[in-house]
């Protein structure tokens, strides 16, 4: 076994150990039926654990990521998490959570993504002919991309409204849970929240929910 993989386990057995020391009932607590607040789509990127950077428990993030923090209507992953999370779960907040310096995202503006992840990136290759003007008009490449990040992140959020889950969901309530977009600054660690149209992607015939008020 390689150094690295080793290290992972020693690490755990350490970290268990010091949780039951600082803290006898935190494994006991753990075991509890899980009622997460948080329903967490984000980039698999291995420098997107959102827990670390929101110092979050487990039990606290139900999670779903995939490359590019896609919301794929499509994708019965995906759709069986957001199912689970609003009417199981009841998740009080849905985030999805972009980073800035996304490999995805990179890709898909320079057109270098092949075999599946290119097929699955496409979707941001449309939104880079979509904002062609203003992303044509940002000089430097990196912000370019930051902003690509920022407009893909509202693309998913768009896409969220799109779906029957959350559709049903808030003509039952309106208020059930919020819905958020985020962007991560893996320059800094901070999260970005970015303003969106949310009333303008609700569906027709909807009421409002007070948290847009
Ligand atoms: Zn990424």
């Amino acid at each position: 076994m390689s150094e690295a993989y080793n290290k992972l386990i020693d690490k755990n057995k350490a970290w268990a150990i010091e949780k039951k020391d600082t803290n006898p009932d935190y494994f006991t607590k753990i075991q509890l039926p899980q009622k997460p607040p948080f329903l967490y789509i984000g980039c698999s990127d291995s420098r997107m654990p959102l827990d670390t950077y929101t110092q979050t428990d487990p039990g606290q993030l139900f999670v779903h990521r995939n490359i590019a923090n896609q919301v794929s209507l499509t994708d019965i992953n995906f759709l069986s998490v957001l199912e689970y999370a609003v009417n199981v779960l009841k998740v009080k907040h849905i985030i999805v959570c972009g980073h800035y310096q996304c490999g995805g995202v990179e890709a898909a503006y320079s057109n270098k993504a092949e075999g599946l992840v290119g097929n699955w990136v496409n979707p941001i290759r449309d939104l880079v002919l979509k904002f062609d003007d203003e992303l044509n008009n940002i000089k430097d490449r990196h912000l370019r991309l930051n902003r690509l990040s920022e407009l893909n992140v509202m693309k998913q959020v768009e896409n969220l409204y799109k779906t029957t889950i959350v559709q049903r969901a808030l003509e039952a309530n309106p208020d059930q849970f919020q819905i958020h977009g985020w962007v991560l600054d893996l320059s800094n660690g901070l999260i970005i929240e970015l303003d969106m149209p949310h009333e303008r992607w609700l569906r027709k015939g909807l009421v409002k929910p007070e948290w847009l008020e």
